[in-house]
């Protein structure tokens, strides 16, 4: 205990007094050299043969006319509210005339400001910095450097506005305090893609707003449906249900763009920039959608004497996009349901009507937080029917992929174990560490979040002796970071006091339950993918599989804890493993796939995860299932370990679980 008191004492002691690590602003922007941002067009390049807009899997990509030597062409032009960024089009062009840039910021208040003539498209971009507009009031003056912040993260968006709450990006520099409550906020995030059941929600937090509000959404979702364009259950256009300030384009947006979105409502609410809703009002000419019909159910309804019932999330801070019905008589839970499907698209619907290239785009969509898996997962299934060896070095790649993708998402998670149990600090600080993780990957694939680094065949691109330097560094940090999270939390007698014996799985239940990945390891189950049917390159590496006896939350957060050391592991024994040779084979995008059906199996960040795949010959899949970590353990075990607990342990419960609604609802 004594030591354990100093060591807390020694580290934050030794944190207080380094150099902070806070990224300057307006943004020097840790953007690798791959990473696809807007793209550079090449006028005098393009031959006009709309090879680009066939291949683009968005309708982003349009065909315009233009006069070029007294001839008519046609060159292609881009709407950023429907772009994801995959590249596609420029990886596709046989001329080389559409380069993607590594620039990363796209904003706007206008949505039709966001489609790019060629013209356009043919400067080089640059960052736009405002002008400091002439102070109002003193009134706009204080209203612009105390920005109170609710959110509601619908989507992915919400994975990268998390470092904004973080360390480095630190949003509070600007004034702004993420509030998370509607009724003291002024500002609101909509992070993500918006399905029918949300809107609900995100008008019932709009209307408890202060006047004024302000409204900024993130990423291309809730500007056009994004990625999501053809799915069912997708709201098109946020702003026929409530007024959108700023738009930030990106799919999900970087945090450095969220940044410059809020950097510019900040001076332009000093200048008297009042939310849109008030100036349409004043010259009326849009009518927003009459909200009576689009009502939640209430938060918290009364029932009995002594019971009450009430909703955890789907926009609570510490929930996620997932709500949980609790039944409560004081701090007890009595009774817990699940509330599902705020964020279902109909992913495996989608999936047949785009090709079996294209879809590498969406299935790792499936799950923000642990895309890669996905990737690899629909990938092997794919080439299970194409009957191919992958190249030996695409192999190793594909596991530095997967490796690097689970060691950011177990951080993520620690952060909100942290957060979910008081200690705000050490969430900052994991987020903040997570982000040298996802430069990693950036420089890898071209992308932090969603990296489409797998195709039929192998990955898209080698990695340089840079990034080789880069991730030897970076383990080394991680590793002695990974010290510090032990002396301030893992050996934290109150954070030890508020998990261990508290959601307890035991080895039977986890089994009977259908229970994986870290969470079945917790409760004593020694099984993982990678040892059980190994994939990639699994079979030559040495690794071990963290198992504990406990099963309670405290193990849940320890096996991730152990499973980062064990995937850094990984990663450095892949590096010394890699062999010489080819990284890909040739498959061409519009490819079709012999007929038949196959089965592929993964160990995700969240546990295993099943793709069964039919094809009839065709250029799309005629049918893709996924059954993912979350949804059959998870989301149906939920409710039963909750019962009987105490309400300030449900965030840490779920937590400790790892859930992803996107995965389950999918
Ligand atoms: S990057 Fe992808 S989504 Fe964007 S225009 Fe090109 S193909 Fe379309
Ligand atoms: S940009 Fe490239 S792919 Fe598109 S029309 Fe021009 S030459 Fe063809």
């Amino acid at each position: 205990m004594i030591k354990n008191t100093f060591n807390i004492l020694k580290t934050g002691l030794k944190l207080l007094i380094r150099k902070p690590i806070t990224f300057k602003f307006p943004p020097e922007t840790p953007v690798s050299k791959k990473f696809r941002g807007r793209h550079l067009f090449h006028l005098e390049k393009c031959i006009s043969c709309g090879t680009c807009f066939r291949i683009c899997p968005n309708g982003a990509l349009e065909m315009v006319e233009r006069q070029k030597d007294g001839k008519t062409v046609y060159f292609p032009s881009i709407n950023y509210s429907k772009c994801c960024f995959c590249g596609f089009c420029s990886d596709a062009c046989p001329e080389k005339a559409l380069d993607m840039t590594n620039f990363s910021i796209i904003i706007s208040t206008n949505k039709k400001d966001l489609i790019f003539t060629p013209e356009q498209l043919a400067q080089q971009p640059e960052l736009e910095h405002p002008e400091k507009p002439k102070r109002k009031s003193i009134v706009s003056w204080a209203r612009s450097r105390s920005l109170w912040v609710t959110n509601f993260f619908t989507g992915c968006c919400f994975v990268e506005a998390i470092p904004w709450f973080g360390s480095g990006f630190d949003m509070e520099r600007f004034g702004m305090i993420a509030k998370g409550s509607p009724l003291h906020s002024d500002v609101l995030f909509i992070g993500g893609y918006v399905t029918y059941k949300t809107i609900k929600r995100i008008i019932g937090i709009y209307n408890k707003m202060p006047q004024p509000k302000f409204v900024l959404t993130l990423g291309n979702c809730p500007m056009t449906g994004g990625v999501y364009w053809d799915s069912f259950n997708t709201i098109k256009r946020i702003d026929d249900y409530i007024p959108v300030d700023i738009w930030i384009a990106g799919c999900p947006t970087r945090p450095e763009a969220i940044g410059v979105a809020a950097y510019h409502a900040i001076l332009a609410i000093e200048g008297g920039y009042l939310p849109k809703k008030e100036e349409v009002r004043m010259k009326k000419k849009i009518q927003y959608r009459n909200t009576d019909d689009l009502k939640a159910e209430p938060i918290i309804k009364k029932v009995g004497n002594d019971e009450r019932i009430f909703s955890f999330g789907p926009q609570h801070p510490a929930s996620g996009n997932f709500s949980i019905r609790l039944t409560v008589k004081g701090e007890k839970i009595n009774n817990a349901e699940f509330v599902a499907g705020y964020l279902h698209r109909g992913l495996e619907k989608l999936c047949e009507y785009r090709t079996w290239y294209q879809n590498t785009m969406l299935i790792s969509r499936a799950c923000v937080l642990d895309g890669a898996s996905y990737e690899i997962g629909y990938i092997n299934a794919v080439e299970k029917l194409l009957e191919i060896e992958i190249p030996e070095r695409a192999k190793y790649l594909r596991v530095i992929q997967a490796e690097l993708s689970r060691i950011q998402s177990h951080l993520l998670n620690l952060g909100f174990v942290a957060y979910s149990s008081g200690f705000d600090s050490i969430e900052r600080i994991i987020w903040g560490d997570r982000e040298k993780i996802l430069f990693l990957l950036d420089a890898l694939c071209g992308s932090r979040i969603y990296q489409l680094y797998n195709i039929p065949g192998g990955v898209q691109s080698d990695i340089s002796d840079e990034f080789i330097e880069n991730v030897t560094d970076t383990i080394s940090y991680i590793r002695t970071r990974l010290k510090t999270i032990d002396d301030l939390f893992m050996k934290n007698p109150i954070f030890r006091k508020r998990s261990i014996s508290i959601g307890k799985i035991s080895h039977d239940i986890a089994i009977e339950s259908d229970i994986t990945g870290p969470n079945i390891r917790a409760s004593g189950v020694k099984f993982d993918i990678r040892k059980a049917t190994p994939y990639a390159a699994y079979d030559k590496l040495h690794f071990d599989v963290p198992t504990f006896d406990h099963g309670d939350i405290y193990h849940r957060v320890l096996v991730r804890r152990q499973e980062i050391e064990s995937s850094l592991n990984l990663v450095e024994e892949s590096m010394k493993k890699l062999p010489d040779g080819p990284y890909k084979m040739k498959f061409k995008p519009m490819d079709k796939v012999p007929k038949g059906e196959a089965i592929s199996f993964v160990e995700s960040a969240r546990g295993e995860l099943c793709f069964h795949i039919v094809s009839d010959g065709g250029r799309n899949p005629y049918r893709i299932k996924v059954r993912g970590p979350t949804f059959d353990s998870i989301l149906f075990f939920l409710p039963k370990l909750l019962k009987g607990c105490f309400l300030a342990d449900v965030p840490l419960i779920y937590w400790s679980l790892d859930n992803c609604p996107a995965d389950h609802d999918r």
